[in-house]
Formats: C-alpha cells, sequence, structure tokens
C-alpha cells in the first residue's frame, strides 16, 4: 500500500500487485492507473483515485476495499477491507495464508503481525540451543515437505518457514510491525473492524468479512515469572528466557535454571560447558524421552532416492503411528512406558538413586507433553559434572542465590527462571460484538475452533501431545471448506450456536485438567472457552478422531447457524 498525499491531492494509492478485475470494477471515480512508481515493475499497476467521501469499492467475491474517512491528506486514516484477515505470522499463520491461497483463490487477504518478521514462537525465543521439541516431518506443515534431522533449531524452523513464504508469494500478503488492540463485530455491516498500530504508532483501520485467530496462546512480549521473597536482593542477574539478553555473559558463571520443562531440557545443555557450572533446580520431575536426533527410515529412503514428498508423507505417517502407540501406552500401561523412558536416561546416567530423586515423575506420563532431550544431551552434560539436578522448593531469594525449604543454600551469578508463559487467549485483543464486550470464557467451543455467538471468527489452537501444526493444517481445510459452503449457500455469515437438543449439555473446561494440565493452562482456565460433551462442542485434542472427523464434519446440522 502506498499514500501519496501531496502531489496528487487527497488521492489514494493502492498497490493492487495485479489490477485485474479491479480496474474495472471501480465505478464513479476518478482514476488513473500507472506503473509502479517503486518497484518499477510494469505489471505490478498501482490504482489511483479520488475519494471525496467515505468510499467502498467493491471488487466482487475478492473484495479489496479501501476506505477514507473525510477528504485524506497525507497521514490521514485509511480502512482498508479483506475478505478474511489472518491474525499472526507464526507458524499458524502462514499456513493459514497458504490454504487460503491454495483452496480460496479467489478471497482477499491479509496477514497482521506484531512483530518485524515471521515466525512467532520461533522468533521471540532466542535463548542458546532454542529448538523444537516435536519432530519437523509433524511440526512441519502437510504440504512442505522437511529434510534435515527430526528435532530443529528455531533458525532452521525460520529457514523453512521463509521458504513457504518465498514459494508462495505470501510475503504480499503480510503487513508486519502491526499490532491489532481491538475488533469489532458488526452484525449491520456483517463485518469485523480492527484497529491496529503500526511501528510508527499510527493507527490504522481494517476491516474484513472473516476473521482467522492464529495468534497463538501465550504472551510474546513477557514470559511468565512467579514472585519470590527477595528477588530484589539477588546481587546476580535474573533472566527468563522468552526475553533473552543477546548480550548476556555466562561464560564461567555459575547458573541456576528454574524449571524442569522443555525450556530447562534444552537450555542447560546448551549452556553446560561454558558456564562454571548449571543446576536444575525444580520443584517436581518431568518425563524426558532420550533418542538419536535422527530418523532412520527418512535416511534410508534419501539414500534410495526416494522423492522428498514421498518420504515426508511416510515419515509423518511412522511418526504418528508411533506417538499413537506412545500415547496409548500411557493410558494402558503407564509403568511399561516409564520404563521405556528411564531407560534411555540409564544408559547416559548409570545412578539409580539420581534417576529415582530427579527424573520420576509423580504424574502419570502424558499428563503433561514429554520433554525430548534429543541425544540425551542433558543427561551428558550431568553425566560429564557439568550440570545437575536439585529437586526442592524455594524459601526465598538472597543476595547471593536462592535459599531452599530444605535449608540448603544453591549459589548464582545468573538465576534463569525457565518457569513459563502467559497464557494469552485473543492476542491482547478487545473484542467487542454488537456493541457487547466479548466475555470468552462464556463461550462454547465448536470443534474447538469456532466459539458460541462469536460470528465469522475461527482459532486455530493446535495439539499439545502431538505437534501443533497437524492441527493448523486441518483447521486451514476446515476454515476453507467453511468459507466455499458459505459462497455456496450465499450467505455471509456464520455462527456456532446451542441447538434445542444441547441447552442441557454440561460445559466443562477448554481441556480436561485430569488429562492434562501444564501450569499455564491451569492458571488460564477462567479465560479460555468452554467446551461440551459431545460432538460437535467438543475440543478433544485428539488427531485421529479429528482427522476422520473435520474434514467432513456436516456444516448444515444446525450447529453452525447462517445469515444472508
Ligand atoms: C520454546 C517453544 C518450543 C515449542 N516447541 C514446540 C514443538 O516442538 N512442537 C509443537 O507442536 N509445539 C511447540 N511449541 C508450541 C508452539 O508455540 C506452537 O507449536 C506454535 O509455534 C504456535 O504457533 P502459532 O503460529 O499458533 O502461534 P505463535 O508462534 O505464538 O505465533 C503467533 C503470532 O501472532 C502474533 N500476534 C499475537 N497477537 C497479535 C496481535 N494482537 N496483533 C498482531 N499479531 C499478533 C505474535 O506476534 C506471533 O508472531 C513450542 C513453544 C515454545 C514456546
Amino acid at each position: 500500500m502506498l499514500w501519496s498525499g501531496g502531489s496528487f491531492d487527497h488521492y489514494c494509492v493502492r498497490d493492487v500487485g495485479n489490477a485485474n478485475g479491479c480496474q474495472s470494477r471501480m465505478h464513479g471515480h476518478e482514476e488513473i492507473v500507472t506503473n509502479h512508481p517503486l518497484e518499477g515493475n510494469p505489471s505490478c499497476l498501482v490504482l489511483v483515485w479520488r475519494f471525496l467521501l467515505t468510499q467502498r469499492v467493491d471488487f466482487g467475491s475478492g473484495e479489496c476495499a479501501v476506505r477514507l474517512a473525510g477528504i485524506p491528506s497525507q497521514g490521514a486514516i485509511m480502512t482498508e477491507h479483506f475478505d478474511v484477515l489472518i491474525v499472526g505470522a507464526g507458524i499458524s499463520g502462514i499456513g493459514g495464508a497458504y490454504h487460503l491461497q491454495d483452496q480460496c483463490p479467489d478471497k482477499s487477504f491479509v496477514v497482521l503481525e506484531t512483530q518485524s518478521d515471521f515466525g512467532g514462537t520461533w522468533r521471540t525465543h532466542t535463548y542458546p540451543g532454542i529448538r523444537s521439541d516435536s519432530d519437523l516431518y509433524t511440526f512441519g506443515y502437510r504440504f512442505k515437505p522437511w529434510t534435515d534431522a527430526p528435532i530443529a533449531s528455531a533458525d532452521e524452523i525460520l529457514r523453512y518457514m521463509g521458504e513457504v513464504i518465498e514459494e508462495n508469494e505470501l510475503d504480499q500478503h503480510i503487513r508486519y510491525n502491526h499490532s491489532i488492540s481491538s475488533a469489532v463485530w458488526s452484525s449491520e455491516d456483517k463485518q469485523w473492524t480492527l484497529q491496529a498500530t503500526d511501528a510508527a504508532g499510527d493507527e490504522k483501520t481494517f476491516t474484513c468479512s472473516f476473521l482467522w485467530m492464529c495468534q497463538g496462546y501465550y504472551r510474546h512480549s513477557k514470559g511468565y515469572t512467579p514472585e519470590w521473597e527477595g528477588m530484589d536482593d539477588f546481587s546476580g542477574t535474573i533472566v527468563h528466557p522468552q526475553t533473552w539478553p543477546n548480550d548476556l555473559d555466562y561464560a564461567g558463571k555459575n547458573i541456576v535454571v528454574i524449571g524442569s520443562g522443555a525450556t530447562a531440557a534444552t537450555l542447560i545443555p546448551a549452556l553446560a560447558g561454558q558456564a562454571g557450572h548449571v543446576t536444575m533446580l525444580q520443584r517436581s520431575p518431568t518425563y524426558f524421552s532420550t533418542g538419536r536426533n535422527v530418523n532412520e527410515l527418512a535416511d534410508t529412503l534419501r539414500a534410495l532416492e526416494i522423492d522428498e514428498t514421498w518420504i515426508h508423507e511416510i515419515v509423518r505417517r511412522q511418526t504418528l503411528a508411533e506417538g499413537d502407540m506412545i500415547t496409548k501406552m500411557a493410558f494402558e500401561d503407564p509403568e511399561a512406558l516409564k520404563e521405556m523412558l528411564f531407560e534411555g536416561i540409564k544408559e547416559i546416567i548409570d545412578d539409580e538413586e539420581l534417576i529415582k530423586e530427579h527424573f520420576t515423575p509423580h504424574y502419570l506420563p502424558w499428563r503433561q507433553r514429554i520433554a525430548k532431550v534429543p541425544d540425551g544431551d542433558l543427561f551428558h552434560a550431568i553425566a560429564r559434572g557439568e550440570a545437575s539436578a536439585v529437586t526442592d522448593h524455594i524459601e526465598r531469594f538472597t543476595p547471593e542465590g536462592i535459599l531452599l525449604k530444605s535449608g540448603k543454600t544453591l549459589e548464582a551469578d545468573i538465576i534463569i527462571t525457565a518457569t513459563g508463559f502467559n497464557l494469552n487467549v485473543l492476542g491482547d485483543i478487545e473484542f467487542t460484538i454488537d456493541d457487547e464486550p466479548l466475555d470468552f470464557h462464556e463461550t462454547v467451543s465448536y470443534r474447538g475452533t469456532m466459539f458460541t455467538g462469536i460470528p465469522n471468527m475461527a482459532w486455530v489452537f493446535g495439539y499439545f501431545r502431538a505437534s501443533w501444526t497437524l492441527r493448523a493444517d486441518m483447521i486451514g481445510d476446515f476454515v476453507c471448506r467453511l468459507l466455499k459452503h458459505m459462497d455456496d449457500k450465499g450467505t455471509s455469515v456464520v455462527v456456532p450456536k446451542l441447538r434445542p437438543e444441547d441447552n442441557d449439555m454440561a460445559q466443562l473446561p477448554w481441556v480436561d485438567p485430569e488429562n492434562f494440565n501444564p501450569g499455564y493452562i491451569m492458571r488460564g482456565l477462567d479465560l479460555l472457552p468452554k467446551q461440551g460433551t459431545k460432538d460437535p462442542w467438543r475440543h478433544t485434542q485428539d488427531y485421529w478422531n479429528e482427522r476422520k472427523e473435520l474434514p467432513i464434519a456436516d456444516l448444515d446440522d444446525g450447529a453452525l447457524t447462517y445469515l444472508p
């Protein structure tokens, strides 16, 4: 989008990339068609037209209207309209953009992203060693083969996402440095109006027919750190991994990492060796799965020069089948699964007592994600004496470090609080529906992606136990199918609504705390929507069920209501 206020005197300049179809439908405006003045690309046309009043230009199904509030001048507020607006350019938002372009090529769309570049989670987290904890054959998209080792660094994931953007020319649809603060639905206008602030602090207004929330589930600007007594007295440095200072010098330093999840398990081996010593301080242990960071099947197929597309699909199936086996084992024979996981650790650390004390959780496997420790690197760091584990509770911070409830003191130069996220359900966007502020907790999930009383909106919330992206891809298909279904029906509004037969249905938390209970979800259950006890109101977190159900979900079962 280009803006000219000076030489054209109250003109709006819109870069439409390819003006086909747009130009011919622009009635009633004085218009000039010219080559793009900045990019020097003759195929890239810029339409210039005069607006005297707030106008809306309808380009048919691929509507790309531009509205000006009053007579525009340089820096004037401008409203752009898109069929679909995607919030967030993380793995979900980029996947959504791909699916939309692929399956609904007539729809105009934009992706708005707070950060200055794509990647979401993988750009926000820059701590040493940052890597995935699920394999990239399933965390990668269905449509783009992964060709490296299964567990990947953030840089490798960003490279992969960058290729998806480049190969599919998605960049033209993404606006970085656009932070959305409010979303207002108007039933009269049958559209959302969103306010965003750009890097310069200017307010921008967007309208869209359908809102695709790909904003993730936690606040990117700040991680979760509990308040401990005496924190201000500590004379060293306290760091949360989510806001890692790039200039943090930890060479030779005594480091205490508070936490026992995937982040701690990633950080500790990455710091060990360079740091003086790294201590993992945990309240309670976590299940870890060691194992080499290779996929032998993929390597064999590659050696046979099998096409990467095939390898991707075959290895996905293999990984999913193994994941399913582990999940079943977790519920049917948890003791056997525990033994299997401990065996991997015992191969590296020959100390049964240590494993019993620090690596034997009190909960059943799979209530929280089993953290992957590729090539057992955390345990090798412990075996080498560069790192150690302490299971205890914090009494308070002291100038020297941490006083534990047991009476012991852990001395530290640096304390890293790998204590998790702040749940951020709707991207800190204030939602209003027809003048009523939205209470998201009062809504009931439709298949874990749409919500009762919220029109034309879908949210991508991926899997906990399987890779997030498996669900992001499936919701991509679902949203595109729904948009096409609405076009076929000639409707412009869809809103999930409990049917008379659903009114007595019990309403349960978004996730069952007995089934899955990480801290950030438990802390935020009252912010999350509810689920029902029967379809289509359940949020099952069950890939195997959803891969069958979602593609054939009856869009006319009465749970989705449509308006013209
Ligand atoms: C360190 C770490 C490792 C992980 N590893 C795995 C793994 O291996 N496998 C797995 O399945 N899951 C993993 N997860 C979970 C992971 O967050 C998701 O899998 C996935 O990356 C989420 O992608 P997303 O695009 O939905 O959300 P995010 O990655 O959170 O991206 C959301 C984007 O939306 C933008 N945004 C939010 N609000 C607004 C707003 N108001 N306006 C504009 N833009 C906004 C954000 O800036 C961000 O870029 C991991 C999480 C972390 C933190």
